[in-house]
């Protein structure tokens, strides 16, 4: 099955990126856009309009939080962040975001949320 949703993968870790985007292609995801700090994001969320940003909180410059106050009311934005104090999480959701993944995270709490999130 291919799913052309765009998803937005913002991590300042390649490897985390690359991760969440393994965990997507095998179930059947194609179109992805990735972005290594909050400015970056902010650009690739204008240029690229994608359907759905997973999101980092701690990354230089622009951090995921500053991302959410910007565009955290318009965007479909789940975190993934391993910071995970009930008040930061709290704080996200308050600002927007649907959800919130604590890193560590596994195959199936990644593809739950887009279970729950995607198709709506
Ligand atoms: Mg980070």
């Amino acid at each position: 099955m291919v799913i052309d949703k765009k998803i937005l993968l913002v991590d300042d870790s390649a490897f985390m990126r690359k991760v969440l985007r393994d965990i997507f292609e095998s179930a059947g995801y194609t179109n992805f856009v990735e972005a290594g700090n909050g400015t970056e994001a902010m650009e690739k969320y204008k240029s690229e309009k994608p359907d759905y940003i997973f999101l980092d909180v701690i990354m230089p410059d622009v951090n995921g939080m500053d991302v959410l106050r910007i565009i955290g009311r318009e965007a479909k934005i789940i975190i993934v962040s391993a910071v995970g104090q009930k008040e930061i999480i709290e704080q996200a959701k308050s600002l927007g975001a649907l959800d919130y993944i604590v890193k560590p995270f596994d195959r199936d709490q990644v593809l739950e949320k887009v279970q729950k999130y995607f198709d709506k």
